[in-house]
């Protein structure tokens, strides 16, 4: 029975997207037992593809999950402010805004007031609203049926003709947080899987820093490990991937992820040259989460085959 990298125990292995699947990682060799697989999807994976800088370029390239829809995350309820008034306002998949319906009513001296706002889609639901609003009203007063069905139909009346239509392009605020600690602890784990995938049974039993990222993953603290968001890769960045595509570099003892451009850089190996890439033998995985798929180079390679135009 072959060792789960993670557990170290004998077990079945099952497959283990590297990069995760919602973002279209193709790249699936067994190397988990299904437990720590699982573990490893709720502490690190699901976080991570919650994220917003994971749902906006998800929607943006149109990248579905395995469930085959892709994420929308305009679609809970944003706030506007329209001549005064606080609305709830949310987008659909096309970006068509939906106006929350939003009533109020009031008590005075003259009788009811009612104020409504509604979506252009929901105007049908005007009159039956106003019919529930009034009948309570006047059957509160004690008025028989028949009068208050003349009182309701005089009151959709009156409401046609104040109705104010409104028409308008407006400013959504939304307000995202995104957690820092989610998207590098995903580069951890991409790390130390992409490290164990070429290294074998060497590097994760042989490395200290393959224990200690083992370590970060299992407490979901990054604190120990040499590395993180934002990186420079000077002249590289100009001939590696852009933003629809993601990649995974071993280069030196560290690892670049990049995920929709967004790159962290984690040391995979400390000063073990058993484990270290020169510019020579550093390996570089190209997805391309659109199509899932994904092409495995030596750099030095893909550089070449960019300088004559083929990448
Ligand atoms: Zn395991």
């Amino acid at each position: 029975m072959p060792l789960c990298i993670f557990c170290r125990n004998e077990r079945e292995l099952t497959e283990e997207h590297i990069v995760p699947d919602c973002i279209g990682g193709s790249l699936k060799p067994r190397l988990l037992c299904k437990e720590c697989n699982s573990n490893l999807g709720s502490t690190i994976d699901g976080p991570f593809s919650n994220t917003v800088l994971v749902q906006l370029p998800r929607q943006s390239y149109q990248i579905p999950g395995k469930g085959g829809s892709v994420p929308n995350p305009f679609g809970a309820y944003g706030a506007i402010t329209h001549e005064g008034r606080e609305l709830s306002v949310r987008l659909d998949e096309q970006f068509k805004p939906y106006v929350k319906p939003m009533v109020t009513e009031q008590r005075t001296d003259q009788g009811l007031e009612i104020s409504i706002t509604i979506d252009k889609e929901d105007e049908g639901d005007i009159e039956s609203i106003l019919r529930k609003k009034i009948t309570r009203y006047y059957r509160s007063l004690g008025m028989p049926d028949d009068d208050i069905q003349t009182k309701v139909a005089q009151a959709v009346q009156d409401a046609k003709k104040v109705a104010v239509p409104v028409s308008h392009q407006p400013t959504i605020k939304y307000l995202f947080s995104i957690d820092i600690n989610v998207l590098v602890l995903e580069s951890i784990k991409i790390a130390y899987e992409i490290a164990a995938l070429e290294f074998g049974d060497m590097y994760v039993t042989g490395s200290p820093v393959a224990e200690a990222l083992r370590c970060a993953l299992r407490h979901q603290r990054r604190d120990e490990i040499a590395g993180g968001l934002g990186i420079d890769l000077g002249p590289l960045k100009a001939i590696l991937p852009g933003q629809d595509a993601h990649y995974v570099l071993l280069l030196h003892n560290s690892c670049v992820v990049s995920i929709f451009g967004i790159a962290s850089t984690i040391e995979y190996c400390g000063e073990q040259e058993a484990f270290a890439r020169s510019i020579d033998d550093a390996v570089l995985y190209v997805f391309d989460p659109a199509n899932r798929s994904h092409t495995k180079y030596l750099l030095a390679n893909f550089l070449f085959q960019h300088a004559n135009g083929k990448a």
